[in-house]
């Protein structure tokens, strides 16, 4: 323990022993445990050394994806390329440009240094981004709706995960929100009898996570497009995911392209920075140049300002795609999405060899589901390929547990009685310390 002192500090070695000690007191009362451990032997000194370090570990680790699930909110939705996070890191420790221009050494904008990009990339005349959809939804419709009447289909209410849910949004943006047509069924003579003088804004939502199947039917866009310029109103659609380039042959074909929408007229679009674009948490609001114009002058935009390093990565994200470069080798969601079965299956060949000394494993090649995740349709699965484990002396929730306190947690998906890790999920790079976190002791 002195070693531990000498590398660490006494209050932290302190306080990791009394919480062992406590845990075995609790043991021992509840009858779960009936002998002492033996507080000299090495087992003991590593358990304690392994506590004062998960202590000094910060609260936000890094974690391995072996759901299955590519856009995985609950674990940090888009992983970066590559190049994205050199971009942040260039910039991160030092000064730079962000709001001033080289060129006239005068004040900058911001919002300028992905502006141009975003329009090259999807036909828009201007684009403003902000820290998430959300918000961009929020900014759109408190500038052209406040006080004003917002009319939305009853088949697009959406919710989407933590609490985002749309007639929530639209009343928090001071807009009154006008339901037309049903579940099911919405007409564009429905939006047309719902038009008054107080109407400003005709929504569209992308219902990414949930489909209507069966006996329904909606207005088709250039329909909405059509009605909402008659009457001088501005028509928003919420896209959520921000789909660049054609994902159809990624088996993602329901994915509106953003420049396809921009172009059948819609006057402003917005979209997600971390799920299917493959870039950092941000939302992007592109379309109409007064529009875009009216967005940049109002005061709440300063309230949801995109921070350096996201701006930095976001840059980078966009410039990974078409004509630059190829998104679905360089792109991370992108590039899982768009894996082979048989590279899949090589992966998990891999994987098994180097488990094949772990004693007590048995690993098993399995066909597998996954998901794109993050919106996208829960039914849309991708073939998929797992290594199946299971512990021969153990339950596998134990297996499950002790490969998600690793130093690096492994998340894998539990089914019948396995634990499968999802080779879609997972890059080659993360099998090293897959085998690590299996193998510490
Ligand atoms: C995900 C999503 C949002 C919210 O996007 P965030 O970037 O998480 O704020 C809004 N609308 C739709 C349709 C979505 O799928």
């Amino acid at each position: 323990m002195r070693v531990l002192c000498a590398a660490f500090s006494r209050e932290e070695v302190t306080a990791a022993l009394r919480s062992s000690i406590n845990q075995v007191r609790v043991r021992v009362l509840s009858g779960q445990q009936r002998e002492l451990p033996d507080f000299v032997s090495d087992e003991f000194f590593s358990d304690i050394k392994n506590a004062v370090e998960l202590g000094r570990a910060n609260s936000l680790r890094r974690v391995i994806n072996a759901t299955g699930i590519v856009i995985h909110t609950n674990l940090g939705r888009a992983p970066l390329a590559k190049e994205a996070v050199e971009a942040m890191t260039a910039i991160a420790g030092s000064n730079s440009n962000l709001e001033f221009d080289l060129e006239s050494a005068r004040r900058g904008s911001r919002y300028d240094h992905v502006e141009a990009l975003v329009c090259e990339l999807t036909g828009a005349e201007g684009a403003v981004v902000v820290n998430n959809c959300a918000a961009a939804i929020f900014l759109c419709l408190s500038v052209f709706a406040r006080g004003r009447e917002v009319i939305a289909s009853r088949g697009e209410l959406i919710e989407i995960g933590g609490s985002f849910r749309m007639p929530d949004v639209i009343e928090q943006s001071g807009a009154t929100l006008v339901e037309v047509g049903t579940t099911n069924k919405t007409r564009i003579s429905d939006y047309a009898d719902a038009i008054t003088p107080e109407t400003s804004v005709l929504l569209k939502s992308h219902t990414s996570n949930y489909k209507i199947v069966g006996f329904s039917s909606a207005p088709s866009r250039a329909e909405l497009v059509s009605l909402g310029h008659e009457h001088d109103l501005t028509v928003v659609e919420d896209l959520g995911s921000g789909v660049l380039v054609d994902l159809a042959h990624i088996g993602l074909p329901d994915e509106p392209i953003v420049a396809n929408v921009l172009r059948q007229g819609v006057d402003l679009v917005t979209f997600s920075g971390d799920k299917l674009l493959g870039g950092p948490q941000a939302g992007i609001i592109a379309g109409r140049r007064d529009a875009i114009d009216q967005l940049k002058r109002h005061p709440l935009l300063r309230t949801m300002r995109i921070d350096k390093l996201s701006l930095a990565a976001l840059e980078a994200t966009l410039r990974l795609y078409p004509p630059y470069a190829d998104p679905f080798t360089r792109v991370p969601v992108l590039r899982r999405l768009a894996t082979s079965i048989a590279e899949l299956h090589a992966r998990a060949q891999n994987v098994v060899v180097q488990c094949r000394d772990i004693e007590g494993l048995r690993t098993d090649v399995v066909e597998s589901v996954a998901y794109a995740g993050g919106g996208g349709l829960p039914q849309q699965d991708l073939q998929s390929v797992a290594v199946a484990l299971k512990w021969e002396e153990r339950s596998t929730q134990k297996l499950a547990d002790w490969l998600r306190q690793a130093p690096i947690p492994v998340i894998g998906r539990l089914e019948a009685d396995s634990l499968l890790l999802d080779m879609r999920t997972i890059e080659d790079e993360d099998i090293a310390q897959i085998i690590e976190a299996l193998k510490r002791n």
